[in-house]
């Protein structure tokens, strides 16, 4: 056991993800008795902001089940308040120790924001806001992937800006919020520094 906390609970997801790459999950809380004994509450024990995209599947990639992950899903992990607000709520109310940004190779997001870039053309424009601040401060990038790792890395700061709750739960050892890549090649989520 490891003392920080989340710091289990990221080891056994990443040991999840090897079994999903492994072809061999072990994932077993997937069944109507699950629900039925989680019918009235919910203990998840990780947070995943995830992209929207049909490929990045988090309880398949982390060998889940049923009642372990609260996930907010939205296109390119762009946050806004209500995505915000539901990490929040797993943060605050669930207690969560852990939260992982999730974002992924050839995201359309990020795709469309190369090549719309500066340009908000009125449609996805809340989107588009929260992605080209990466770009405003890095430059445009070459390879789309990067582009993602860099975003992943934006919404980490944004949320330790704009969120008392996130904040104040990493100040005080509440929660460890990793910063993930997932590869479509792969597999693998990997750990960002
Ligand atoms: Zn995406």
């Amino acid at each position: 056991m490891t003392c920080k906390r989340g710091a289990d609970e990221l080891a056994k997801l990443l040991q999840g993800n090897k079994n999903f790459m492994a072809g061999t999950p072990t994932a077993k809380n997937m069944c109507l008795q699950t629900l039925q004994s989680l019918a009235l509450y919910q203990e998840p024990y990780a947070c995943v902001l995830s992209c929207s995209d049909s490929r990045v599947v988090p309880e398949i990639i982390f060998d889940c089940g049923i009642g372990e992950l609260f996930v907010v899903r939205v296109a390119g992990i762009a946050v806004g308040p209500n995505v915000k607000e539901s990490i929040e709520y797993a943060v605050k109310k669930l207690h969560v120790p852990l939260l992982i940004l999730l974002g992924h190779d050839d995201c359309g997001v990020m795709k469309y924001a190369s090549e719309q870039y500066p340009a908000l053309p009125g449609q996805f424009e809340s989107i588009l806001k929260c992605v080209y601040p990466v770009i405003d401060g890095a430059g445009k990038f070459d390879c789309n992937n990067q582009f993602a790792r860099k975003h992943t890395q934006w919404v980490e700061d944004f949320l330790l800006k704009n969120s008392s709750i996130i904040r104040a739960a990493v100040e005080t050892e509440q929660l460890t919020i990793a910063k993930c890549h997932f590869n479509h090649h792969t597999g693998e989520v990997e750990v960002l520094k």
